[in-house]
């Protein structure tokens, strides 16, 4: 039987790792501070909201709550950001997506000063992260490369291969395991013989959003498999974009869903908040 990676373990250790360092830089006299925007009342962002703002009163990161009303306009949130990255005392601004209609994602997204895009998705963190520079990283392909190292997969020569290349996991995970020496394809929704590609991979990352899309025909013997899909089934229950029953006895390791990748998000935008501090 495989290996478990168990997210769940893995990211309480590292927010045990921030909890230690906030307390270490509050006793310089140094606070962390987060600020967190979500826009209307979307009941999935509110439960996320809920639950990055929970993650920072158990470490001791200060969170700052903006709950702006649905028919905010991009104007106003824009002058907000504009504040917020006046504020010394502010090290992390996070926009909570996705944003109503009328407001276009990207222009928040550059709006957000560099050294407080905790989140990493401005387009100067993503180019520092491409070239090797030092800037905050998208946090859940951050917190797969952290479940990688901490469960002792050594990604250096493996063959690596991705499945999805959207911005916010896809792209930025291919660079962050060709940072770690890994020989990186990526495949997506125009690649040819998925299950050739696939199956030459060492190390599998699936982001495909597709519920229980990757069956053991996809995968190689020995292979592990990281699963980054969240999806509710028809009985309400979690499932992943991999099969777990089908895939799980031929891989060397696997992370289930849930307590495999989820919970590493998280605890990665601690980690991002409390280095803020450093990079500003
Ligand atoms: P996305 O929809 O933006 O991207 C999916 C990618 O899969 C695309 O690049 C597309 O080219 C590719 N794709 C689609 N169909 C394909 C096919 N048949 N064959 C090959 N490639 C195909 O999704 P995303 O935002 O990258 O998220 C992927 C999954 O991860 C979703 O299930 C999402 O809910 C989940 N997710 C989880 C976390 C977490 O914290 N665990 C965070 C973000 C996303």
């Amino acid at each position: 039987m495989p290996k478990i990676i168990d997210g769940k373990a893995i990211s309480a250790q590292i927010k045990d790792e921030v909890k230690e360092r906030v307390a270490q830089l509050k006793a310089q006299g140094v606070t962390v501070c987060l600020a967190v925007i979500q826009v209307g009342a979307d009941p999935a962002s509110s439960v996320y909201v809920g639950n990055k703002k929970k993650a920072c009163a158990y470490v001791g990161i200060e969170s700052l709550s903006y709950e702006l009303a649905e028919e905010t306009t991009q104007e106003e949130l824009l002058s907000l950001i504009g504040e917020l990255n006046k504020k010394d005392e502010v090290n992390g601004i996070l926009v909570q997506l996705p944003l109503p209609k009328q407001i276009d994602e990207d222009a928040v997204i550059r709006a957000i000063d560099p050294k407080k895009d905790v989140d990493g998705f401005h387009p100067q963190s993503v180019g520092a992260l491409c070239i090797g520079q030092p800037g905050f990283v998208s946090c859940t392909p951050a917190g797969i490369i952290e479940l990688l190292k901490r469960s002792g997969v050594e990604i250096a020569g493996k063959e690596c291969v991705v499945i999805g290349r959207s911005n916010i996991v896809g792209k930025p995970m291919a660079l962050l395991l060709l940072r770690e020496n890994g020989t990186v394809t990526v495949a997506h929704s125009k690649t040819k013989d998925l299950k050739e590609v696939t199956r030459r991979a060492d190390i599998l990352i699936v982001a495909v959003g597709k519920p229980k899309m990757i069956t053991k025909e996809y995968v190689k013997e020995g292979a592990v498999v990281i699963d980054v899909g969240i999806h509710r089934n028809e009985n309400n229950k979690l499932c992943g974009d991999v099969d777990y029953e089908d895939a799980a006895p031929i891989c060397s390791a696997i992370t289930p869903v849930p307590g495999g990748v989820g919970p590493m998000t998280i605890a990665m935008l601690m980690y991002n908040c409390v280095n803020s501090v450093s990079l500003q």
